[in-house]
Order: C-alpha cells, then structure tokens, then sequence
C-alpha cells in the first residue's frame, strides 16, 4: 500500500518531470530498510548515494514527500544545545518557529534561546508520519516498480492472503526515539531546506516561517 502511495505523490507533484521514477523504488527500499531496523527518520545522504544524485536533489525528493496534506514525512526539528557540556536536544514545532521571537528553554541546563538566535543551528530529521508506517504495515513485502502502472494492482490482487499477512517481524518492534539520534547522518540543516526552496519555481513547502528564515539565515 505504501508503494501506491508513494507513487501517488509523484503522480500529483508531477515529479516525472523533474525526477526518474526509480527514485520512487529507492524510496521504498529505504524505508523498508529503515522500517526493519526501527527507525523512522530517513537518512537523505543514503539516499542521495543509492539513487546517485546530488544531496540537494535527494533533499528537494524528500521535501515533495513532506507535503503536510499527502506526504508521508513528518518534519522533525531541533537543535542541541550549545551550552557548555550539554548538548541536550532540543524540538522544536512548526508553530514555535512561527514567530522568531519565541523563546524556548533547555530543560537540562536551563539555558534559553529566542528562535531568531537558534534559526541557522536547527537541523531537520524527515521522520515518517504515522500514516506512512500503517500503510508500510499493510503490506510488508516490497512491490516492484513495473513498466505498466496497474500493474501495482495486479500484484496486489493477485497476491494471496498468506502473502499479504506476512511483515517482518522486526517491524514489530516498538519504535522510539531511543533508537534513533545515535548519529547526525539523519538530519539536515534548516538552512539546506529554505535554500532548496528558494532555488524552485514555487517553494516546495510553502511554510511561512520558511520564508521569513530565508530572510535572515543568509541576511
Ligand atoms: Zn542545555
């Protein structure tokens, strides 16, 4: 199920036209890493390396997939504090970023940070939402991308019910936080993000805090 969705989202993006549709399959077999693995935020530099693009574009395919209404990522944000000895991450929503006034607070150290201070120092994880994860449940084994686009459909009705039961059984594994964070490969700058957005047409993610940090990441 999840594939259909995937492919669904670069039929309505008309992402054809600026990406190969076997980014789509890399995509999935990513997740399907992932997902095994326990972890939901997915690394966009492995992306970038197994579907042989530049880390930019691999973002910019990320950031289409993270579109509030029909993606599948959610975006994470945070940063670690940079108080002495701490290093105590720090999330961050959407609507704290909306006014770059807010103040927000450390709760190991107590240190606090206005979010105009911190804005060059947020980084982003593209996490799977929980749609994402239920859809990837449905079915737990790969479909592969066929040059005839019902073909989806044939596999999946044509697969049989014994099939179509089985998931890994990693992926039963609870998923939390703990398991992820262990390395910074995940996550990329904030600023990597308003970047791509202003090199396209239309900003792919059209957050208004997206377009005030443009202003005075680079200002
Ligand atoms: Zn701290």
């Amino acid at each position: 199920m999840l594939y259909e969705k995937l492919l669904s989202i670069y039929k309505e993006k008309k992402l054809n036209q600026e990406f190969d549709e076997s980014m789509l399959n890399n995509l999935f077999e990513q997740i399907d890493w992932s997902m095994k693995r326990g972890r939901r935020n997915l690394s966009p530099y492995k992306f970038a390396s197994t579907s042989g693009v530049e880390m930019n574009r691999a973002v910019a395919f990320f950031m289409y997939f993270s579109d509030p209404e029909i993606g599948i990522f959610d975006l994470e944000y945070f940063i670690e504090c940079n108080s002495n000895n701490c290093q105590e991450r720090i999330y961050l929503t959407k609507e704290m970023l909306n006014d770059r006034l807010n103040i927000l607070n450390c709760e190991e150290c107590a240190k606090s940070f206005s979010v105009e201070e911190i804005m060059d120092q947020i980084k982003v994880y593209f996490r799977l939402s929980d749609t994402a994860c239920i859809l990837y449940k449905q079915v737990g084994v790969p479909e592969k991308k066929k040059s005839d686009p019902n073909s989806i459909f044939g596999i999946l009705n044509g697969m049989s019910d014994n099939l179509k039961s089985v998931s890994p059984s990693s992926s039963n594994n609870t998923i939390d936080k703990a398991s992820e964070g262990e390395t910074n490969t995940e996550s990329v700058s904030l600023s990597t993000i308003v970047e791509i957005n202003k090199q396209s047409v239309t900003p792919i993610l059209d957050y208004e805090f997206l377009q005030d940090a443009a202003d005075f990441i680079h200002g």
